[in-house]
């Protein structure tokens, strides 16, 4: 470490509460001395009563950028200078780059995802996918993939709180990309097994599948997967979720979420650092 940090080393921050369990520090930091960068990321617990602060502590103190989470991720826009076109769509950011007293805000959450499908040879450009979520991780993913060209994309989501971010979702997505987008109520399953069988791509982009609700899907069995469907999950603790099980029973290909998570720290690394990640060294840390 003392001869890691110098009076030159830059500092790029993670702004959320609580943070101290994040895994983006020890990724960072061993992304930055696998390649000699001289950076040092650390965590810093702020919310939204002490955010405005500590962006004016950031510009003070020209850090490189930051890392935002919750409950930050759709406050913080306030106190930037720009947005990236899809954290201006997801109104969301969790990534910020200092370019010279210029604070941009970026959400690389959705740039992950599709990364992560393209590292395991999953092409759904111009083809359809349904998703079921409507909460932080889902909007990044839809609004993502609907830039990228992504066909068409089938939403489903409980009536719940969350029902009328995935209304905005479908309106952001219908006016302002190329992309065709549907929302249904994740309680009509007739309609979620239509939806399915008509997609190259089946997504869970909630928390169903990890704690509390370890062990439980709402796919209700089986016959709503076949074995050419791409079934991915954002859950990644556990690794294999039981909709994934179920999935690789039926033969289907499958993802989980630790990809995503890789790939969207990946993607704020090069926006500081300008160079990408190691990523299969990242891939062996990580395990
Ligand atoms: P959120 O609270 O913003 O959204 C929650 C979503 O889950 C909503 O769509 C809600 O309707 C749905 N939901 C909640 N309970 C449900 C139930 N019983 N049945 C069906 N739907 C239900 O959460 P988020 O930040 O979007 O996170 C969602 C999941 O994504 C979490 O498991 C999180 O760990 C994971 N995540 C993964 C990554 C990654 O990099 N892999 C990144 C962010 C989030």
């Amino acid at each position: 470490m003392a001869e890691r940090i110098t009076g030159y080393t830059e500092l790029i921050g993670l702004m959320a509460y609580p943070i101290r369990h994040s895994s983006s520090p020890a990724m960072q930091n061993e992304a930055f001395a696998k390649l000699g960068l001289d950076y040092a990321y650390l965590a810093f617990e702020v919310d939204n009563d002490t955010l405005e602060d500590a962006i004016t502590g950031l510009r003070a103190l020209k850090m490189r950028g930051s890392n935002v989470s919750m409950p930050n991720k759709t406050v913080v826009h306030k106190y930037l200078d720009e947005l990236s076109p899809a954290a201006e769509m997801c109104g969301a950011v969790n990534t910020i780059v200092n370019d010279n007293g210029k604070l941009t805000g970026h959400i690389t959450d959705g740039i992950g995802y599709m990364q992560s499908l393209k590292d395991n040879d999953i092409d759904v450009i111009g083809k359809k996918m349904t998703i079921v979520g409507a909460g932080g991780a889902a909007t990044a993913i839809e609004i993502q993939a609907a830039l990228d060209g992504v066909a068409e994309i089938s939403i489903f989501n409980r009536k719940d709180e969350f029902w009328s971010n995935a209304e905005k979702t479908v309106e952001k997505i219908n006016t302002k990309t190329n992309c065709k987008a549907t929302l249904y109520d994740l309680a009509d399953l007739d309609k979620l097994k239509e939806e399915i069988e008509d997609s190259y791509l089946f997504a869970n982009a909630t928390g169903m599948g990890m704690k509390p609700l370890e062990g439980q899907t709402y796919i209700p069995d089986k016959s709503f997967f076949r074995k050419d469907l791409i079934v991915t999950d954002v859950v990644y603790f556990p690794r294999e979720t039981e909709m994934l099980r179920m999935a690789k029973e039926v033969g289907c290909k499958t993802m989980n979420g630790l990809g995503m998570m890789l790939f969207q720290g990946s993607a704020a690394f090069e926006l500081w650092t300008g160079q990408p990640m190691p990523i299969e060294y990242m891939k062996e840390t990580l395990g």
